[in-house]
């Protein structure tokens, strides 16, 4: 891990706040919706996911039970709009059968529940980092591509787990701040960093420290 940073990891969330303010995420209105939204987001935009989410609640299948027993073709269908929609379909009705039969996994403590999850096939780091902070309300920060980059414009390099435990015991433990952190790199993410406007960025000064 390297560290050559000179903002602290609070003025970049001050700046990131400031600029765009509470992002309110993640847009969910049960826990088991953050699952499936965790699941369909890999490798694709948010706005094909809301999308599929929409498709999925049409059809009533929108709980852990009824996503367990849907029809493989039909699920397929439902969220052929987020791309590799045959695994997403697989991994969808393993993750709800998972969930059916085990109602009180997100009660876990936090590394318990990332354990676990990350046992389940489809699963990796960040979607089951998204799990536990964003359904399970446990502190658990998310590491994606965006903060990895912006990490690296900042002078902070390491891999996920160091980046995570960087992040972790640079802030205190706290589940909201967590939450607007991630959702506040990610915005960041896809309109500066994605659209490679570095001379307009506020975290670095002409693409550099
Ligand atoms: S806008 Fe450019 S310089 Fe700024 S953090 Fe993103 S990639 Fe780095």
């Amino acid at each position: 891990m390297i560290v050559k940073h000179k903002k602290t990891l609070t003025e970049v969330y001050n700046k990131l706040f400031d600029h765009f303010g509470k992002r309110y995420w993640w847009p969910a209105e049960t826990p088991f919706e953050v699952v499936v939204g965790a699941v369909l987001t890999q490798q694709t935009k948010w706005e094909n996911v809301e999308q599929a989410i929409h498709n999925l609640k049409e059809r009533k299948l929108m709980d852990a039970e009824s996503l367990s027993r849907a029809d493989v073709e039909e699920l397929e269908e439902l969220v052929r709009c987020t791309g590799f929609f045959r695994q997403k379909a697989n991994r969808l009705k393993n993750i709800s059968r998972f969930f059916a039969q085990n109602p009180g996994i997100l009660e876990k403590p936090a590394d318990e529940l990332r354990k676990v999850l990350l046992s389940l096939n489809g699963v990796g780091e960040e979607t089951a980092d998204s799990i536990v902070l964003y359904a399970a309300d446990k502190p658990k920060f998310v590491i994606d591509a965006y903060t990895k980059r912006m990490c690296g414009c900042l002078g902070i390099e390491g891999n996920y787990s160091e980046l995570q435990s960087f992040f972790e015991s640079s802030l205190p433990v706290d589940v909201p701040l967590y939450k607007e952190y991630h959702a506040l790199i990610v915005e960041y993410g896809k309109r500066f960093c994605g659209k490679k406007i570095c001379p307009d960025c506020i975290l670095v000064e002409n693409g550099k420290m």
